[in-house]
């Protein structure tokens, strides 16, 4: 097929899906006139050509009208029930992690967060433990049974950090590092990939599409805000984001209400929020003790808050799924029939 598009000057790039009727290949859309799709239609080894209308493919429901399924450990993201993942901003030390996994597996979350590696604004803030505090973020995970994200900077280190951490993170100030999108898109773990501060859905979606097209089909997208003018609050949480991604995507969406508001009585509400507007989960900021955390103490609650929000997102959830279960209502179908249009 490859050699045939290209004897038409078609250079198409082969995708690295497999479905089960065979591979996926992407051609890019300005060279494909009606014409030559209804000939390439028409050809035995093609099953269906898909136009799509958008600059990402892979990432597209257009291409996969069935929402992704990550699962990590006993999570699955994408499956219905709202993901939560919580740990402090900073992993900070031995006992410290110790602590804040056991509260966040007490309080009912089911991954532990925790950076090691800090993109801080200032270079004179505390700028994380690194490797070892990867090791000892991973330790607390394998003592608690919860499995653990991380950030990865570098894409020299994706390796050294993908063989600790159950999911890598991508920060929102590198969600255009095509190098690093790059790289955790060959570390074989899923991505959780924060939206750029200033970035469109589309330029957001183009990065993941960076990651699915180096072989990686396990992507998170996680909104945390964008750049605001108001100082009340640390950003702009952009929640219509998640309905929309919902027919634009097919991969699951999760919110971060922390840094999202930058203030820790906003991260319940807007955790809830979230998690009503259809969110997968949620990535939230606690600490065993807030007033002491060494980052980002400000946008991070405690235990009780954490387990507080945990109950009230299961029963938004649980009252919303139990209204649309009669078979045409509900975002389940409104996502097929988006899906389907662009067929
Ligand atoms: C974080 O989650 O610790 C973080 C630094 O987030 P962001 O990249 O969204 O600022
Ligand atoms: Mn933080």
């Amino acid at each position: 097929m490859l050699r045939l598009l290209a004897s038409m000057h078609v250079f198409a790039v082969p995708a690295p899906v497999r479905t089960v009727i065979g591979e996926v290949i992407c051609l890019p859309d300005a060279t494909i006139s009606e014409e030559l799709a209804r000939r390439l239609a028409a050809l035995p080894a093609v099953a269906r050509v898909i136009p799509i209308n958008t600059p990402y493919h892979l990432a597209s429901r257009a291409l996969f009208p069935t929402t992704t399924r990550v699962r990590v450990g006993q999570a699955i993201f994408g499956g219905g029930d709202p993901i939560i993942i919580a740990g402090p901003c900073s992993v900070e030390g031995e006992e410290p992690i110790l602590e804040a996994a056991r509260a966040a597996r007490d309080a009912g979350a089911q991954l532990l967060r925790g950076g090691a590696f800090k993109p801080r604004t200032s270079p004179y803030s505390f700028q994380g433990l690194g490797l070892a505090g990867v090791e000892l973020l991973a330790r607390a995970g394998a003592a608690t049974g919860l499995p653990i994200v991380t950030e990865v900077m570098e894409p020299a280190l994706v390796p050294q950090v993908a063989a600790f951490a159950d999911v890598l993170q991508v920060g929102s100030r590198n969600m255009q590092n095509y190098p690093l999108l790059r790289a955790v898109g060959a570390a074989g773990r899923p991505v959780l990939l924060k939206r750029g501060f200033a970035a469109t859905l589309d330029e957001w979606l183009l990065a993941a599409e960076y990651i699915l097209a180096a072989g990686n089909p396990n992507v998170l997208l996680c909104e945390r805000g964008v750049r605001g003018f108001d100082p009340q609050t640390r950003n702009l949480l952009d929640l219509a984001c998640v309905p929309l991604l919902r027919q634009l995507t097919h991969l699951p969406i999760l919110v971060d209400p922390s840094h999202a508001t930058g203030r820790r009585d906003l991260v319940a509400p807007m955790g809830i929020a979230a998690i009503a507007a259809g969110a997968d989960g949620l990535l939230v900021e606690m600490h065993p003790r807030p007033d002491e955390a060494l980052s980002d103490g400000r946008q991070t609650i405690d235990p009780g808050a954490l387990r507080q929000l945990i109950r009230r997102g299961r029963a938004v959830r649980a009252a919303l799924t139990s209204e649309d279960s009669s078979p045409d209502a509900g975002p389940a179908a409104a996502k097929e029939l988006v899906g389907g249009a662009h067929l």
